[in-house]
């Protein structure tokens, strides 16, 4: 394999990697934000498009982000999203998913969770298209913004004011 090419098979399964570690940690750690049970929230195929977990209990749905910093403590001010178009759609029709933020130094992890009620269209920054030469020429995706609303966020430590 060339040399590049490892590099992007290397950085797609770590990114991989992590998106699985949030989802588990939320499902083993955390009770459901809307019903408060715990051991319900269930994790959903990757093919579902919408969300990455929900509750079996009372169908709460929720969206996972894992990001790796240098300080678990502090949010950061934009986290990479997914796909901007079926987002976009969304916000449209005014739906709109919980969201967990799971940041991860290492062994140090802390799970964020923002409400679906906070979030607005100017939470979520739509970025340039990939450049015509790229694999996905012409796809978009988005950031979400957390500066403007970290305040909103709650962590596992603050867990009862979900
Ligand atoms: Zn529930």
């Amino acid at each position: 394999m060339q040399k590049g090419m490892r590099y992007l098979f290397d950085m797609k399964t770590s990114k991989q990697k992590l998106g699985q570690l949030g989802e588990d940690l939320i499902v083993k750690k955390m009770s459901c934000p809307k019903c408060q049970k715990t051991r319900t929230l269930k994790k959903l195929p990757n093919n579902f498009k919408c969300a990455d977990i929900i509750c079996d209990f009372c169908g709460f749905l929720a969206q996972v982000k894992a990001s790796t910093v240098r300080d678990v403590n502090v949010l950061p001010e934009t986290i990479l999203g997914a796909a901007w178009r079926p987002q976009k759609e969304r916000m449209d029709a005014g739906i709109y998913f919980s969201l967990f933020v799971v940041l991860v130094n290492g062994r140090n992890r802390k799970i964020y969770y923002l409400d679906k009620k906070y979030q607005r269209p100017d939470m979520f920054l739509v970025r340039k298209p990939l450049s015509p030469t790229a694999k996905r020429a012409g796809w978009q995706g988005f950031y979400y913004q957390l500066k403007s609303i970290a305040k909103r966020f709650v962590s596992d430590e603050e867990k009862t004011n979900f």
